[in-house]
């Protein structure tokens, strides 16, 4: 019998993971030994015995045979109580069920012991009492310095603020801060390191007097969760519906019961707010992490968590790898959001990896939002999650209402323009009664699809129903199949030259509200104003502080911010992201708009959305602007029936990228032959990427689907190993799951 051999790597949260060492499997040992494994071994020359995990099992000897020491023992973790064990777990679980390699897994749920220097951070302090911060937010409020009035309201209700996170969501910059440092209201501490972002409150144990549908949902969940039943839940619930009083009467059960919670927010949602609100419930055992924390101030974090000093984790995607050792309860809020699937391999899902880890942990997730995600409605649908809804704003203001204009219609009475006579109107009214208005412009899908503006005519494959990409040769080409047809500038459903692409980019807009409404005073937020670190910072905070009455910009404007004064909302082109070549694209058009919509308006003041669109009947916009959720699901899940895409079936990307287009195409074409070996449902490709090239790399793809996700997985698994034997060229190649 061949001798088999297991990598280990030894310093678990060490930069130096990549260096695995190898040592000999004993053979009592063959059986048992897997990547994931933890294992005690003898190191260095003293042979002290230290404690290290497998990463990989193979039968070739990587030194001479005599020099390899062997493995003293396996020592089978506790995973509900260990963390580091739960989290390599999850990584070898990461690995398999997303690709790449399990360091890569590793890398990702463990966080790296910091060598980084730290940043200087500040801390806001406020210096004078109650009764002197309620006079000076007087002044200020009578001398309309917002900003200043804004922070010290804040103040008021949290005496030390982390400079950063005030900053980027009160709308302030140090100009705010320095009239009141030079009047001893408030002082600004800087200090190069420490521990946790300062959040200093008292909890005030004050909680609302749950509703009954709120209160249904919280009997129920405790019911499940003090027997031990930890199915994941969803709850579907309009915005303002009262969830994140649910989710904290949830986390107070669970800490009440000695457990811990993680809170997943999407990062540009991480509202001053939430952690404020949670703080004062839960005084200082809350802490966050959001993306700007360095690597080092991330491990103290997840330092403090191991060591119990806190019970609840508020933050991004990977706040998910918090090291708790008596994890009771994952909320995932927003949990429709994209930015909660990974970029990079591995392209993990928080939502999946959450359930995972949660199973390993015996703990319970708990998903909200109010456009729950295709994939997760349809598990609740089938009994996988358990549904709850909240059906009723907790305020009486109803929701905005909704105009839809058909731009096709103002074609033909002759408006050329980018404004609808409706939200011309609109305009106009909110200017002379000075209240704010936002144009939102999706620019979702800007890449190329071709549009009539006659007939609403939109080009598409006839094999894959997505729609085609105009190239620069002049050829509409499917980024799916490959199929391509000349573009002849004609529409080929009504015949009208008033057909190409979509030009216009929110510069366009701006230039075009100047001209229509000379006296506005006009932002315009997207990549181009906010190339410097502040710029973003400094347009949100001019905004919120009435220096202007019309904020145009992209998608950037549209989550996480409330402005009081704004009861109009234009959504230019609201079909744009309707063709993009993705079968998530009405989803996410859907999605968007929803939430455009819920920009506008507070409690005394309704506000009013219009939707400007060429595909008013599409039904990603008639159901958004009906605000009707189920209608939606209703009508998509019908369509991922007829296409085959996930959550009906499953769906494997793989791209392969290349600089030289011929070995790209080669290892493409190998890999689509052997997935074919295999027999899944259908393999479609190779074909180039909606992004045929990037900096000279060539991009091919091939789509791969089946009813079964671990055959997808097999086939995966066959093509790494293929890679790994065949290291032909320099082509590399990703894996990414119902993509
Ligand atoms: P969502 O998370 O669904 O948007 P929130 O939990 O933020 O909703 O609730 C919206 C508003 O209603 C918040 O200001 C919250 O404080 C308030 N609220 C929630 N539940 C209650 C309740 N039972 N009684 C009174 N106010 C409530
Ligand atoms: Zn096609
Ligand atoms: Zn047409």
């Amino acid at each position: 019998m061949a001798n088999l051999y297991a990598d280990v790597i030894i310093e678990i949260s060490h930069e130096k993971l990549d260096r695995p060492f190898q040592y000999r499997i004993p053979d009592h040992l063959r059986e048992s030994i897997a990547p994931g494994a933890r294992v005690l071994i003898p190191f260095g020359n003293g042979g002290r015995t230290i404690k290290g995990y497998v990463v990989s099992v193979s039968d070739t000897p990587a030194i001479e045979e005599y020099r390899i020491k062997s493995i003293i023992e396996q020592v089978i973790p506790d995973y509900a109580h260990e963390p580091e064990a739960q989290l390599v777990a999850l990584a070898v679980w990461m690995k398999h069920h997303y690709g790449g390699t399990l360091i890569q897994s590793l890398k990702v749920v463990l966080p790296v012991r910091a060598t980084i220097k730290q940043k200087e951070k500040k801390t806001i302090r406020l210096t004078v009492g109650k009764d002197e911060l309620l006079s000076t937010i007087d002044q200020c409020n009578k001398k309309h310095q917002k900003a200043r009035a804004r922070l010290l309201e804040a103040l008021l209700e949290c005496p030390e603020i982390d400079y950063s996170l005030a900053a980027s969501r009160l709308n302030i910059t140090m100009a705010t801060l320095k009239p009141l440092a030079e009047k001893n209201i408030i002082a600004v501490d800087s200090e190069v390191a420490y521990r946790n972002p300062k959040m200093l409150i008292e909890a005030d144990g004050n909680k609302k007097n749950l509703t009954e549908a709120q209160q249904k949902i919280v009997n129920s969940f405790i019911a499940d969760y003090d027997m031990g039943f930890t199915q994941p839940c969803l709850i579907h619930g309009v915005t303002g519906s009262g969830k994140t009083e649910v989710y904290m009467e949830l986390m107070d059960h669970v800490i009440k019961k000695g457990r811990q919670a993680i809170m997943l927010i999407p990062e540009i949602a991480l509202t001053f707010q939430t952690v404020m609100r949670l703080s004062k419930r839960f005084g200082s055992r809350v802490s966050y992490l959001h993306s700007k924390l360095s690597a080092g101030e991330k491990y103290d974090q997840f330092e403090r968590a191991a060591k119990g000093e806190i019970d609840i984790m508020i933050g991004p995607r990977s706040a998910l790898f918090t090291p708790f050792a008596r994890l009771g309860l994952i909320i995932i809020d927003e949990e429709h959001e994209t930015s909660y699937k990974a970029e990079n391999m591995p392209k993990y899902h928080a939502r999946e990896t959450a359930i995972e880890r949660a199973n390993l942990a015996g703990a319970t997730v708990v998903m909200g939002s109010a456009t729950p995600s295709i994939d997760s409605y349809f598990a609740a649908k089938r009994g996988e999650f358990r549904l709850y809804e909240l059906k009723e704003r907790i305020s009486n203001n109803g929701l905005p209402t909704v105009h839809v204009v058909d731009l096709r219609e103002e074609l033909r009475r002759g408006n050329l323009t980018i404004f609808s006579d409706k939200l011309r109107s609109l305009m106009e009214d909110r200017l002379s009664k000075h209240e704010q208005i936002m144009l939102f412009l999706n620019r979702r899908g800007m890449a190329g699809f071709v549009s009539c503006r006659k007939c609403g005519h939109v080009c598409k494959c006839p094999h894959c129903e997505v729609s085609l990409s105009l190239h620069r040769n002049g050829s509409l080409v499917c980024h799916y199949c490959g199929y391509e047809e000349k573009f002849t500038h004609i529409c080929p459903k009504c015949g009208s030259k008033y057909i190409g692409t979509m030009k216009a980019g929110t510069e366009q807009i701006e230039e075009a509200v100047r001209k229509a409404f000379p006296n506005a005073r006009v932002l315009r937020m997207d990549a181009d104003t906010t190339k410097k670190k502040d710029d973003y910072q400094k347009i949100l905070s001019t905004f919120a502080d009435g220096e202007a009455d019309i904020l145009i910009g992209t998608q950037m404007i549209v989550k996480g911010h409330d402005f009081a004064n704004v009861t109009l909302v234009g959504i230019l082109a609201a079909d744009l992201s309707l063709h993009i070549n993705d079968y998530r694209s009405a989803e996410r058009t859907f999605a968007l708009l929803t939430q455009a919509a819920g920009r506008a308006g507070r409690a005394d003041r309704p506000g009013e959305v219009v939707i400007q669109t060429y595909s008013p009947e599409h039904y990603g916009v008639a159901t958004s602007a009906a605000q009707d959720y189920n209608k939606f699901y209703e009508e998509e899940i019908g369509y991922r029936r007829l296409g085959g895409y996930p959550p009906i079936s499953h769906m494997l990307k793989i791209l392969v990228e290349d600089a030289d287009a011929r070995e790209g195409k080669t290892v493409a074409t190998y890999m689509a032959k052997l997935a074919e070996y295999y027999k899944p449902k259908s393999t479609i490709g190779p074909a180039p990427d909606s992004i045929s090239k990037i900096k000279d790399v060539y991009r091919y793809v091939i789509y791969i689907k089946d009813d079964d996700y671990e055959k997808l997985v097999d086939i995966k698994d066959k093509m790494e190993q293929w890679r790994q034997v065949n290291n032909v060229g320099k082509s590399t190649v990703q894996f990414d799951f119902d993509a």
